[in-house]
């Protein structure tokens, strides 16, 4: 496939994505500006994260560390005009943080106070260093199947996890993320998940961002109240083949 076929695969596909985040936006009553879309790039080159910059997806995401350092430097050197926003959305472990602070702008798979301690400490000698200033946008990854192996923080202690981010200066709470649960209706967890958040902003009203679904699920995630779907497949194609 040429570059210019594949950025015009990626524009069809983000067009398609665009009208039914529209559509569902809609049928919820909702206002399409309140839902924004993260363009999941795992897996697939730093020149298809260019293309999508190149259409105006400022909003990438990625979920290993190993993968999207380099990832995020090499779009630096093919647009260093463009300054795209990097969200880690996968699990990460605690001797990462030093490193995820280098590449990411928002880490939305915090699912322990051991977590947020790592990534607080990194930030601080990021600052040190000279790497970085401000704070680092974090939301709580919520577990909504309570399976230990695809992380999560439960839903009955997200109020105390978001107690102890709430007293690390360096962290920003921005709100909650989650998968929903393999082999079961989204609809439903996705309202279990509405309600914990909502519950959650009554002590943290900062924290407004509910990032819910993927590709197969953005529509019942936009009607419980996601503020924030991820998509890769259908923007990119599946993973492990070329194209869309
Ligand atoms: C891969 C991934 C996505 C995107 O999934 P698709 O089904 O390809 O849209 C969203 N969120 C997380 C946490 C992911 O790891």
């Amino acid at each position: 496939m040429t570059d210019q076929q594949r950025r015009d695969a990626i524009a069809r596909a983000l067009d398609a994505v665009e009208a039914r985040i529209a559509k569902a936006c809609v049928a919820a009553g909702r206002a399409r500006s309140e839902v924004r879309l993260l363009a999941v790039t795992k897996t697939f080159p730093a020149s298809d994260a260019a293309l999508l910059t190149d259409l105006g997806q400022t909003g990438l995401a990625e979920n290993r560390d190993q993968e999207a350092g380099p990832k995020a430097g090499e779009v630096r050197l093919l647009r260093p005009g463009v300054q795209p926003r990097w969200h880690m959305v996968g699990r990460l472990q605690r001797n990462k943080a030093r490193s995820v602070v280098r590449w990411a702008d928002e880490v939305q798979s915090v699912d322990s106070v051991r977590l947020a301690d790592a990534l607080a400490k990194a930030m601080s000698a990021a600052h040190e260093a000279g790497e970085r200033s401000g704070t680092l946008d974090v939301l709580i990854q919520a577990s909504l199947d309570d399976d230990p192996s695809r992380g999560g923080c439960s839903l009955p202690r997200l109020g105390e996890l978001a107690d102890h981010i709430s007293g690390l200066d360096v962290l920003r709470l921005r709100g909650v993320m989650a998968v929903a649960p393999l082999g079961e209706d989204p609809a439903p967890a996705f309202a279990r998940l509405a309600g914990a958040a909502s519950d959650l902003r009554r002590n943290h009203p900062e924290a407004s961002e509910l990032s819910a679904g993927m590709s197969a699920d953005l529509e019942p995630a936009i009607a419980h109240g996601s503020t924030c779907v991820r998509v890769g497949t259908a923007l990119l194609g599946a993973r492990g083949l070329a194209s869309p």
